[in-house]
């Protein structure tokens, strides 16, 4: 069907299987399954130099997808990219189409591979020592700008050589909870096991702690984990560093990560950037660990990555081995230290833009 006047294209990555399906349903379901296979499985660019289409599929996408058609195959354009020294980590600034930039990072380990997608241009909570939530809010990302992070880190790793994207966090630009719509229908897409393919369990969610998105995780029965990013253990030490607790508080989310807990039996994971001098001494981790006390709990503890508009710097090795030592004798909880590989890369999340746009 040709587009009707002021009506806007889509990007058929933002169509989830069975809305591809119904779209296509005057044709037999195996030319939907085939062309998702296309799109999703294989990453193909450009469909128009395809010649192994049956004939109704090639008319479907000739009249739908051709310049006048209701759908648009969107492809993120590259703008830049760098690796770590170690070649361990890549990350990709890339263009979305109406200029915005967003950042995607693949990080390898063990030859099984991550990727961190951004969720939003921008962010709007304001986390002091975040170069994202540093540039202030832009707009949220549609569900095919999220799909196409991942189909533009697959194509990365196969080009050199490699397979397996194994897992993928919604850790790169942006508050996934604050677009909870278009991040639920992404999901679905690079789940499905007809495509991507990344299972539910490979999947992790982190959230500056939106308490109505996690209660609305749990009451969906969401399959994906959960992380959610601390930083304090009181009220004030965390409104120091995370304005959005001044919506939510730190009682409330709390409340809510109980409530998920019992609902789902699901252990959380909760995310700490240890700054030194600020939230890395011994009474910090044993307020922690009463803070947690009774959830199901591992905790990430995170280097801060220094940017340009904070000046807090990285703890001390010692200090984050003692800070662990506490969590786990005084709360008995499992711990890990995020490896700080690809600082050099600017990973910090938002970092790479931040740095380009100066
Ligand atoms: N908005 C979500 C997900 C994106 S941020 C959230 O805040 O959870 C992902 C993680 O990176 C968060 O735990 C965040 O606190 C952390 N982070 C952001 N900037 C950082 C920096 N400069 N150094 C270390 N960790 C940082
Ligand atoms: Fe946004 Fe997360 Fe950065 Fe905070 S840490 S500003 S929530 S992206």
């Amino acid at each position: 069907m040709p587009l009707m006047a002021n009506q806007p294209r889509q990007s058929v990555y933002d169509l989830t299987f069975p809305a591809l399906a119904s779209e296509m349903s005057g044709l037999a379901t195996v030319h939907a399954k085939v062309l998702w296979r296309t799109l999703h499985r294989e990453a193909e660019t450009r469909l128009s130099e395809r010649d192994d289409f049956q004939r109704p599929l090639r008319q479907w996408i000739e009249d739908r997808m051709g310049s006048s058609g209701r759908f648009y195959l969107e492809n993120l354009e590259l703008a830049d990219q760098s690796e770590s020294s170690d070649r361990l980590t890549r990350k990709f600034l890339l263009r979305l189409s109406d200029g915005q930039t967003i950042e995607t990072v693949l990080m390898g380990y063990n030859g099984r591979h991550t990727a961190c997608v951004s969720t939003q241009a921008g962010c709007a909570m304001g986390c002091v020592f975040c170069a994202t939530g540093q540039m202030g809010f832009v707009r949220h990302l549609r569900p095919g700008e999220i799909v196409g992070q991942v189909l533009h880190a697959q194509r990365s790793l196969r080009a050199s050589g490699r397979e397996g994207l194994r897992n993928l966090v919604l850790m790169g630009m942006g508050e996934p909870l604050h677009n909870y719509d278009s991040v639920m229908t992404a999901l679905e897409i690079i789940s499905d096991r007809r495509g991507i393919n990344i299972g539910p369990s490979r999947i992790t969610i982190s959230t500056v702690g939106v308490v109505p998105g996690i209660l609305r995780l749990a009451d969906e029965q969401r399959p994906y984990h959960l992380a959610v990013s601390l930083h304090g253990a009181t009220e004030a030490d965390r409104a120091a560093l995370v304005p959005a607790s001044r919506r939510w508080s730190l009682a409330e989310l709390i409340a809510a990560c109980r409530t998920y807990g019992e609902k789902t039996g699901r252990r959380i994971f909760f995310e700490w950037t240890l700054i030194a001098g600020t939230n890395d001494s011994p009474v910090h981790a044993a307020q922690l660990a009463k803070l947690l006390c009774g959830i199901e709990s591992h905790i990430n503890l995170i280097p801060l990555n220094p940017t340009s508009r904070f000046s807090g710097v990285a703890s001390a090795g010692a200090s984050t081995i003692e800070f662990q030592r506490v969590l786990r004798e005084e709360g008995g909880f499992p711990s890990t230290i995020r490896q700080r590989r690809g600082i050099d890369v600017a990973a910090g999340c938002g970092q790479l833009r931040a740095e380009k746009m100066r």
